[in-house]
């Protein structure tokens, strides 16, 4: 994160006189390096959206925490693909599991932790996971596999709301991951590097070093490049 607090801090500044949307830049709501990450008022999570449309979500369960303070992109990105949204609380496991058996809900967004303790209570309640899941991990976590009997799209955000990797809506058979359109890449020794790409972001960034391993793989079906993260 380096590359990017500077940037915040002297775009702090503008702020009060910048229309946009603002995102929490830590996952971790207590981190004393929180600030507020600036983006285009109306800016789409389309990664999203793109798994919605590919599950054919009717319902979808939110199950990310509060903090994150994604319920405004999610909130357009299910009024695009038509779904509906039910706001679950995270404290209330049993509540999430009437509603997953009594209403259409079919794909239920979350966090890592959060699946797998969802998926674990449902199991020892007898109940079904819901038809799919779209899981959102934070960068600086392993991305250990996922304990979940169903479909997955899963995403890696740098902060809440800031998607870097995707697993593919068109190919999902294959267990890679597709770079966001939003940044590019800088390969030229052993660490992966991002930057955003011009007219992408509010506070334009370069040289971000990946927290993970990634390695390139060939092509996806869909055309894109695919990595394995790690
Ligand atoms: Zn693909």
């Amino acid at each position: 994160m380096d590359a990017i607090e500077p940037a915040l801090e002297r775009f702090e500044a503008q702020l009060a006189t910048t229309s946009c949307e603002l995102l929490p830049s830590s996952f971790d709501p207590g981190s004393p390096t929180l600030r507020a990450y600036p983006r285009q008022v109306g800016w789409a999570w389309t990664s999203l959206e793109a798994a919605l449309r590919r599950f054919k979500a009717e319902g979808v369960m939110m199950r990310l925490p509060l903090s994150m303070q994604l319920e405004l992109p999610l909130f357009r990105a299910c009024r695009a693909a038509g779904s509906f949204i039910f706001q679950s609380d995270l404290g209330n496991i049993p509540l999430a599991k009437a509603a997953l058996e009594g209403a259409a809900i079919d794909l239920v967004i979350t966090t890592a932790h959060d699946a797998g303790a969802l998926a674990l209570y449902l199991r020892e309640n007898g109940a079904r996971e819901p038809r799919a899941w779209v899981v959102v991990r934070d960068i600086s976590e392993h991305p250990a596999p996922l304990p979940l009997l169903s479909e997955v799209h899963e995403e890696i955000h740098l902060f809440p709301g800031m998607c870097v990797f995707a697993t593919c809506t068109e190919a999902p058979e294959r267990a890679v991951f597709h770079l966001s359109e939003e940044f590019l890449t800088d390969e030229r020794d052993d660490s992966f590097r991002i930057s955003s790409k011009s007219g992408s972001h509010l506070v334009p960034f370069s040289g971000l070093t990946i927290p993970l391993t990634v390695q390139k793989e060939n092509p996806c079906r869909c055309g894109r490049d695919s990595f394995l993260v790690s």
